[in-house]
């Protein structure tokens, strides 16, 4: 089933119109939810940020956050597999084209879960990277539709035999992957690039973030350079479905020793710690 404005239906009954604002001008918003064991992880995070880029860009919905809330958890319960992603749009609507909002139009929403199983290769083994120029505009907190520049970024990775592509500046700042942050460890720190408008607030990056906290990791958020990045001890993205995975080169240079660090290390089985011990305490219904 798919959740479509709010009911969830069969997929032949969805119909998007052409004038859908979100296929002329990509003006919508997305979230990815994480489904372990049925459940989805971080919910409340993932709907903080997905009403956040909705205020950003002024679309108005029309169901409460418990109502929203519940739409996810039956399309959830449509699903019939165990692990997977709940993926969730809104745009702006139809209307004729013209680029000014239209007086009046109806926010346009789209569910659906997927199978998803974890990325274990890339978990336990790394990944490559290549680094490519953050040509992104100033407002990537925002998660909206506009992906072009990550698409491109994320192309030129696959083109180069990578798995993801590290953004950076024209004035030399590190900020995330084309669809992750990014994490260093030096001298038993980690860095990262803090929030604000240069990166997406990612919710594995803050459940990392406590997680450091607990172990007493030094965990500081300030920017770094391409110098300070290819000098790390480690490196590791983070998303909602790759979790923590080390990245083990950067345009064909090791990170390291050129194997996933003893930081990552730890961090990554919190992680699985904290998805086990928050499924355990969770209600089937959560
Ligand atoms: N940055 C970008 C550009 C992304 O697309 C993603 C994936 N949504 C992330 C960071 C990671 O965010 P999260 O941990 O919430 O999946």
């Amino acid at each position: 089933m798919l959740l479509w404005n709010g009911k969830l239906v069969n997929e032949e009954d969805v119909r998007v119109s052409y004038h859908d604002r979100g296929y002329y001008f990509g003006d919508g918003i997305y979230e990815v939810f994480r489904i372990y064991q049925g459940h989805l992880f971080e919910k409340e995070a993932h709907l903080d940020r997905l009403y956040n880029s909705l205020a950003e860009i002024k679309i108005r919905i029309p169901w409460s956050r418990e109502e929203l809330s519940d739409q996810l958890d039956q399309l959830r319960d449509t699903f019939g597999e165990q692990d997977g992603m709940l993926y969730l749009q809104f745009t702006r609507g139809e209307a004729k084209r013209a680029h000014a909002f239209p007086a009046s139009s109806t926010a346009v929403m789209l569910g659906y879960c997927e199978p998803l199983a974890r990325p274990v290769d890339a978990i336990e083994n790394g990944i490559a990277t290549i680094t490519c120029e953050d040509v992104r505009w100033l407002r990537c907190n925002i998660k909206s539709l506009n992906l072009l520049p990550n698409t491109l970024a994320k192309q030129e990775a696959a083109e180069a035999g990578a798995t993801e592509a590290i953004l950076i500046r024209t004035d030399n700042t590190v900020t995330e992957g084309s669809s992750s942050n990014l994490l260093i460890v030096k001298n038993g720190t980690i860095y990262t690039h803090p929030d604000g408008p240069l990166i997406l607030s990612g919710i594995t990056k803050k459940v990392i973030e406590r997680i450091a906290s607990e172990l007493q990791i030094p965990y500081v958020q300030r920017s770094f350079t391409r110098e300070e990045l290819m000098a790390a001890d480690e490196a590791m993205i983070t998303s909602t479905t790759m979790e923590a995975a080390p990245v083990i080169t950067i345009d064909g240079q090791p990170v390291g020793t050129g194997t996933p660090g003893p930081v990552t290390r730890r961090l990554q089985e919190a992680y699985l710690q904290q998805v086990h011990a928050l499924l355990a305490g969770a209600s089937p219904a959560s």
